[in-house]
């Protein structure tokens, strides 16, 4: 079983969020967070500390960090506004480039799941950006229904990583579906708004995961984590994620990319 790791970047900085309720959302969850014993006196601090600095990504963090560890990561920027998605096209310029000269990889993270149209729209602005003609997607909010997938193969995309399923990857005509199998959100967040659970808790939901993941011999295990919590702000979360990494090269997975693994299904399958 080989490892596919990715990032969704769902913010890039705080005063994007100026016009919306994202701020106040943000500080309520972590005063919850903090009565409730999951984080510290210290994260709340560096939480308001982030807010005024305006920094609420870690990609530059992220890829050194991938980069040393020689994971072939994929980041996935949304390239329209949509569902608390709020930054500019030139930021996914700026962004996807540097990933891409850093020698990681980057997709689309879509925010229309129900429009051809609309899907096409945003398929074309990334190709516009990063000249790529092989393109991968994951939905913002893993959103679908019943045509998600034949419209993004009709679009034109490779791969999409955005079915919340423990299945291996299949092929909706040229396009690679590889369901998404470990999410940060669902490991440390089970409630779907706040932290509840601890990094030991994590750590025996991830095991487990694995351990299924093995048993129903997938060759491809698909893990997503968002690069904002890869900060001291998070500090379970960014443990959580080390603590993977580790435990995966400890236990020697091998790390693959999404274009590498599409490869390798190809051959498999002519
Ligand atoms: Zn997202």
């Amino acid at each position: 079983m080989k490892i596919i790791l990715s990032h969704d970047v769902d913010h890039i900085s705080v005063w994007e969020h100026r016009k919306d309720m994202l701020i106040p959302k943000h500080i309520m969850r972590s005063a919850i967070e903090f009565s409730l014993n999951f984080i510290t006196f210290s994260e709340v601090v560096k939480r308001l500390n982030d807010i005024i600095k305006n920094k609420w990504n870690n990609l530059d963090e992220l890829i050194k960090y991938d980069k040393a560890n020689d994971i072939p990561s994929t980041f996935f920027f949304g390239v329209r506004n949509g569902m608390l998605l709020t930054y500019p096209l030139s930021d996914v310029n700026y962004w996807a480039t540097k990933v891409f000269r850093e020698g990681l990889n980057a997709g689309v993270h879509g925010i229309s799941f129900d429009d051809l149209t609309e899907i096409r729209k945003e398929y074309n602005s990334f190709a516009e950006i990063t000249k790529k003609n092989k393109i991968g997607i994951r939905m913002h909010y893993l959103r679908s229904n019943k045509k998600t997938l034949a419209n993004l193969a009709e679009a034109g995309y490779q791969f999409d990583s955005s079915l919340p399923i423990l299945r291996a990857p299949f092929k909706i005509s040229n396009l690679w579906e590889f369901p998404l199998h470990i999410m940060d959100g669902n490991i440390l967040s089970r409630n779907g708004h706040w932290q509840d659970q601890t990094l030991e808790q994590a750590k025996i939901h991830t095991e487990k995961i694995i351990s299924k993941g093995l048993k129903l011999d997938l060759k491809y295990l698909t893990i997503l984590f968002h690069d904002r919590y890869f900060s001291d702000s998070f500090i379970t979360w960014k443990k959580w994620y080390m603590w993977t990494i580790e435990y995966l090269q400890l236990n020697r997975f091998e790390f693959i990319s999404f274009d590498d693994a599409v490869l390798e299904l190809e051959k498999v399958h002519s």
